[in-house]
C-alpha cells in the first residue's frame, strides 16, 4: 500500500469548468435560484409539519422546521423528496487544515491541488478556532482561498472554521462565498469559540459543561444570519464526535434542535485514517483516527468502555456513534428527525510526506509559515490528503456552492472510504399510490397507509477503477438497517435504539458496474426509517458488523465501508 500508486481522476465526473462563475465572484448571482430554493424549503417545512401532525409521534423532518403543522392536500402529507432527475454525486471533504492551524502545515494551494488530484469536487478549509486564529489567521487565509478558487476552477473551495464547540468537541462550520462570509465567521469565532471563551474566563475550560449554553447560542446566531439574509445558508457538522467522549447525547440533541437547518450532522468517520498503519509498514502505529483516548474530566459517563465495547475507538474506521447498529446515531433517527453522517480527511500532516512546518511562531502570527521539505518520508504523520481515502458524496444538480450545501443540508449524502462505491441511488416507494411514486431518496420522507407495503430499490454504483492504494476496491456486502420511529426521546441522553436492526444483508459478487438490490417492508404498522451501509467484507464480526479497530494494526485500505443517510416513512 503506497500512495505512489495514487490514481487520480478515478471518479467519473464531468467537470463543468464554468460553474464557479456567478457563485464565488458574485454572491448575488445565485439569488434567482435561491428564491426558488427558499420557496421549496418553506414547502418542505409545511410538509414536515403536516407529517408530524398526521403521522403521530414524528416530530418533523426536512431541512427547515420552523413552520407550524398544517394539513397537506386531501389531508395527506406531500412527501419530502430531495430527488431531482438531473442530479449527480459530487465528492468532497468538509474538514481540511492548513498552515493557519497550530498543528498543521500545508499551504491552502497544496490542499486544494491534492483535492483536485484525488477527484474531489468541493472542499472546506477548516483551521482551528483560537485567539490567534481569529486575530491573525482569517485575514491571511481569505485571499489564499480566493486564489485557490481562481487556480482550480473545477473545485469548490469553501471558507470555514473548525469550531471548538463550547463544552464539547470540534465542529466544521462553513458558509458559501458571499459578501458577509468572512465577517460572519470572524464574529462567530470571537463570540462562541470555546478556546476564546476560555481565554476570557467565560467558561472554566473549552470543554467544560458550563459552555453548553454558548454552543446553543452560537448555532442560533448562525441561524439568525440566514434568516436576516446575511448568508444564504450556514452548516455545522460535529467532528470526531466520540473521540474523547465529550459530545454527550443531550448536547447533540440540543445543537440539532437549536438550529435544525444549520446543525445537520456529524462525521460518521473521522479523519486521520492512516494513524493505525503499523510502524512495521512505515506508519504511526496509533489508533485509527487517532482515537485512543480514555474517559476524562469532561466526558459523558454513559460512554463507558467495557470488556467487549469501547466508544473511544473506531469500528471499521467509523466513529462508534455511527458504526454501532442501534447505537447513538440510530437513537437520533428513531426520533424521526434528520441527522446526517459524513466522512472527511482532517488532513493536517500526510502519512509519509516529507514536509515539516515552517518556523513562524503561530501564537503571534497566526501562521506556521511556509513548510520546509526535509526530503525524508515521515512515518509519524497519520493523515491522508483530501480525497485520497475519505469522501463525502453529495447529490447536487450542478457543481455550485449553494447546490452542494443544499445537498448536504437535505441529507443526500453518502460517506465513503477508499472509493468503495461511486454513488448510490435509493428510492423508497409505497404501495397503492401512497407517498411519492418516483420514490423518495436519501434524506427524504414518504408515507404509507397502515397495513400497506413499502419497497426500497437500491442501485449501487461500484468502484469504476483503482483507489489511491492502486487496487480496485470490491464491494462484498450491503446491509439494510431499519428501526421504528418512536418519537422524541424522553431522556435526552438516550444513546440506543434497541429495535433498530439489520433487516437484510446482500452478498455482492466481485465486479464493476451497477448492482440492483430490493427489499419490501410488508404490512407496515408503524412509522420507520431505513438506511444502508456496505463493506469490502474484509473485517466483519460474526454478526456482520465492523470490528473494533486495533491500535497500530490497521491497513485502512483493507477495511472499507460506506454509510448512506436515511429515508423516513410515516404511517397514516
Ligand atoms: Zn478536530
Ligand atoms: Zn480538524
Amino acid at each position: 500500500m503506497t500512495h505512489d500508486h495514487a490514481h487520480p481522476h478515478t471518479h467519473p465526473h464531468t467537470h463543468d469548468h464554468t460553474h464557479a462563475e456567478g457563485s464565488w465572484r458574485d454572491p448575488e448571482a445565485d439569488d434567482r435560484l435561491s428564491v426558488s430554493r427558499r420557496a421549496f424549503l418553506a414547502g418542505a417545512a409545511v410538509v414536515a409539519g403536516a407529517a408530524a401532525g398526521l403521522g403521530g409521534a414524528v416530530a418533523g423532518a426536512g431541512p427547515a422546521q420552523a413552520t407550524p403543522p398544517r394539513p397537506g392536500p386531501g389531508g395527506r402529507p406531500t412527501p419530502v423528496n430531495p430527488w431531482r432527475g438531473n442530479a449527480r454525486f459530487l465528492a468532497g471533504d468538509h474538514h481540511v487544515h492548513t498552515q493557519f492551524s497550530p498543528d498543521a502545515q500545508y499551504e491552502v494551494e497544496t490542499q486544494v491541488s491534492k483535492a483536485a488530484e484525488y477527484g474531489l469536487d468541493w472542499v472546506v478549509v477548516t483551521d482551528h478556532g483560537s485567539v490567534a486564529h481569529q486575530k491573525f489567521s482569517i485575514d491571511q487565509v481569505t485571499p489564499r482561498i480566493e486564489a485557490s478558487r481562481q487556480a482550480h476552477r473545477d473545485v469548490l473551495v469553501y471558507q470555514g472554521l473548525e469550531w471548538n464547540i463550547p463544552g464539547a468537541e470540534h465542529a466544521t462550520v462553513f458558509l458559501p462565498p458571499g459578501r458577509n462570509t468572512v465577517d460572519i465567521l470572524r464574529a462567530f469565532e470571537l463570540a462562541y469559540d470555546g478556546s476564546i471563551l476560555q481565554s476570557t474566563g467565560r467558561v472554566t475550560r473549552a470543554t467544560s459543561g458550563d459552555g453548553e449554553p454558548f454552543a446553543v447560542q452560537a448555532l442560533q446566531y448562525l441561524d439568525q444570519q440566514v434568516l436576516a439574509r446575511r448568508t444564504e445558508i450556514a452548516l455545522m457538522f460535529a467532528n470526531h464526535p466520540a473521540r474523547r467522549g465529550i459530545d454527550s447525547p443531550h448536547e447533540i440533541r440540543a445543537w440539532r434542535d437549536a438550529a435544525p437547518s444549520v446543525a445537520v450532522g456529524m462525521e460518521g468517520a473521522p479523519g486521520h485514517q492512516a494513524a493505525g498503519i503499523p510502524t512495521a509498514a512505515g506508519g504511526p502505529g496509533k489508533g485509527r483516527g487517532f482515537y485512543e483516548a480514555s474517559p476524562g474530566e469532561d466526558s459523558f459517563p454513559g460512554y463507558a468502555p467495557t470488556a467487549t465495547e469501547n466508544p473511544y475507538r473506531t469500528y471499521g474506521g467509523f466513529d462508534w456513534m455511527t458504526a454501532k447498529v442501534g447505537g447513538l446515531w440510530d437513537s437520533l433517527l428513531a426520533e424521526g428527525k434528520p441527522w446526517w453522517v459524513t466522512s472527511t480527511s482532517d488532513s493536517h500532516q500526510v502519512w509519509q510526506d516529507t514536509r515539516v512546518p515552517g518556523s513562524s511562531d503561530y501564537a503571534t502570527t497566526g501562521t506556521r509559515g511556509t513548510p520546509v521539505d526535509t526530503g525524508r518520508p515521515i512515518s509519524t504523520y497519520g493523515d491522508f490528503w483530501p480525497g485520497q481515502y475519505s469522501s463525502t458524496l453529495v447529490v447536487a444538480q450542478r457543481p455550485a456552492y449553494l447546490d452542494v450545501m443544499r445537498g448536504l443540508q437535505s441529507g443526500q449524502v453518502v460517506a465513503v472510504h477508499g472509493r468503495l462505491i461511486e454513488g448510490l441511488d435509493v428510492r423508497v416507494r409505497a404501495t397503492r399510490g401512497d407517498g411519492d411514486a418516483r420514490g423518495v431518496t436519501l434524506g427524504g420522507r414518504t408515507w404509507v397507509r397502515r397495513g400497506g407495503s413499502v419497497t426500497v430499490d437500491v442501485v449501487v454504483d461500484r468502484a469504476a477503477g483503482p483507489n489511491a492504494s492502486g487496487q480496485v476496491p470490491q464491494l462484498a456486502t450491503v446491509d439494510l438497517i431499519s428501526g421504528p420511529v418512536t418519537g422524541a426521546a424522553a431522556d435526552r441522553d438516550t444513546l440506543s435504539a434497541p429495535q433498530t436492526t439489520v433487516v437484510e444483508t446482500w452478498d455482492v459478487q466481485a465486479g464493476r458496474g451497477k448492482v440492483r438490490l430490493s427489499h419490501t417492508f410488508s404490512n407496515v404498522q408503524q412509522g420507520f426509517y431505513l438506511r444502508l451501509r456496505g463493506s469490502d467484507g474484509n473485517q466483519l464480526d460474526a454478526a456482520g458488523n465492523p470490528v473494533m479497530d486495533v491500535a497500530g494494526n490497521e491497513d485502512p485500505f483493507a477495511d472499507l465501508w460506506f454509510y448512506a443517510n436515511p429515508v423516513f416513512v410515516d404511517v397514516l
